[in-house]
């Protein structure tokens, strides 16, 4: 008989985690397990806004997953998946490649939503992934070179669309970075705008009061114009129109939401704001071999909200999804996936955060160094207490 093969796609947080749990609960020969992702390294998608800003190295972003994996066990594919053939239980990748499974894990992570709003995909940039975030580094590094050359201010007008966690954690490393950068050409700073519109009437929308104050004094000491009760409503390339105005800038930074991945279109699944509804083992319910966790699956339980697109639910459901697909193997009983919510810090740049930890408000240095903590402990589950070390002490880890 054939060993069963179990594929996971999506080498994030999800993806990750449960080919960890897989690699320690798999008995030797029990399944072949193969992980698709689309670059060699996984990326910590919730660092992502200080590759765009240009806050933090590389190495302390990029991982190599195959040193994260258990490669007796789980054989990692560089891939990039482009359907997905659920009745006939394949995987095409592009270039043509079919994977064959018997047990799928869909965790391919998030698509940023644009609302069909003109010129967004076209002009704006996008905090997505490690390479989207790096192209931004790269154009701000541009427009500071080119102002020097024709001192057009739309160069030095950098816009933030979205203040959400994304909106905001970015405009904090950009009043970071950018005194520097101006510094580096040569620039007054005072030629140098930094906007962050936000179409709810505050930043921060849905936090507790005290959390939007304080972000928002913040912000504002450190030279950010924030405009809210302000919608963008299209994007040109030197040209932002909102309801409040045009903003001439080259560079708009797009962080209003994101939503599930495409692959979900025309296959018949349900889905939720492209998200993928999941039963309460995370599998869809229509095709009990399909398992799909992170910001791809919706999971809703009676009349509660869903729970919201985050590593913090990624990293709880990896490891529930793990223990269900062996259960299913072996044939012992599943888990039920219960969410815990621990709390949520956005950090204002190196030194300040804010955010809710067990129904308290945390603000200033005690927050920042929160995000710190949660991202070290991701990094000590991932690889163990060296990794933690070496991206505490060191320059991280390198991908040669
Ligand atoms: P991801 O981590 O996004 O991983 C998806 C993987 O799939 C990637 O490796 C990608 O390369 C791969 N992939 C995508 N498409 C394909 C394809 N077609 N073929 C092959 N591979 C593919 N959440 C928190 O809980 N706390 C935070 O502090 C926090 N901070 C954040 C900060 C920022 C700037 C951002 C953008 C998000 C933050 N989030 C945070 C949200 C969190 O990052 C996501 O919810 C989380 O990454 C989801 O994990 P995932 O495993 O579903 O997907
Ligand atoms: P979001 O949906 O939370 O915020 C998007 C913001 O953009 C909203 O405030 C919305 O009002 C605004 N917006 C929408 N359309 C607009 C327009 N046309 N013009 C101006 N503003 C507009 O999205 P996000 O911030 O990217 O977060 C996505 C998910 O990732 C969330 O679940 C969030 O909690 C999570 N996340 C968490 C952290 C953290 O815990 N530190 C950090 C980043 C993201």
């Amino acid at each position: 008989m054939s060993k069963t093969r179990i594929v996971i796609l999506g080498a994030g947080y999800g993806g990750m985690i449960t080919s960890k749990r897989l690699g320690k609960l798999l008995k030797a020969g029990e399944a072949d397990v193969t992980l698709i992702n689309k670059h060699d390294y996984h990326y910590l998608t919730t660092e992502l806004h200080k590759t765009a800003a240009g806050t933090e190295p590389d190495s302390k972003i990029a991982l190599p997953i195959t040193q994260f994996i258990d490669q007796e066990k789980v054989t990692f594919k560089k891939g990039t998946v482009s359907s997905i053939d659920y009745s006939g239980n394949k995987v095409l990748l592009e270039g043509g490649e079919k994977v064959n499974y018997d047990y799928l894990v869909v965790s391919l992570g998030f698509h940023v939503s644009t609302f069909g709003i003109p010129g967004i995909k076209e002009h704006a940039f996008e905090v997505r992934s490690f390479r989207s975030s790096k192209t931004i580094y790269h154009h701000i590094q541009r427009q500071f070179a080119l102002y020097k050359e024709d001192e057009d201010p739309s160069r030095l007008t950098f816009v933030v669309a979205g203040a959400g966690f994304t909106g905001v954690e970015v405009v904090g490393e950009l009043v970071v970075k950018l005194p520097e950068l101006a510094e580096e050409y040569n620039i007054p700073f005072d030629k140098v705008r930094i906007v962050n519109v936000e179409a709810a009437p505050t930043i921060l929308p849905g936090s507790a009061d005290a959390a939007v104050d304080y972000a928002s004094r913040i912000l504002d000491k450190r030279g950010v114009e924030v405009k809210t009760s302000t919608k963008v409503l299209e994007c040109k390339e030197d040209n932002i129109i909102t309801d409040n105005g045009d903003l001439p800038s080259r560079t708009l930074i797009w962080t209003c939401g994101v939503q599930g991945h495409h692959l979900f279109e025309g296959t018949g699944i349900e889905t939720v704001q492209g998200r993928a509804v999941v039963d309460e083992y995370l599998r869809i319910p229509t095709l009990k071999n399909v398992f799909c966790i992170g910001d791809n699956s919706y999971f809703k339980t009676g009349e509660k909200t869903p729970l919201p697109p985050t590593a913090q639910v990624a990293l709880q459901q990896a490891p529930v999804c793990g223990d269900n697909i062996v259960g299913t193997i072996r044939g012992t009983e599943l888990r039920k996936f219960e969410y815990h919510h621990k709390g949520s810090v956005a950090s204002l740049s190196e030194h300040y955060g804010v955010g809710e930890v067990g129904g308290a408000l945390l603000k200033g240095k005690i927050a920042a160094a929160m995000k710190k903590v949660i991202g070290y402990r991701y990094l000590f589950f991932l690889g163990g207490p060296s990794l933690m070390l070496k991206h505490f002490f060191g320059g991280g880890t390198s991908l040669a």
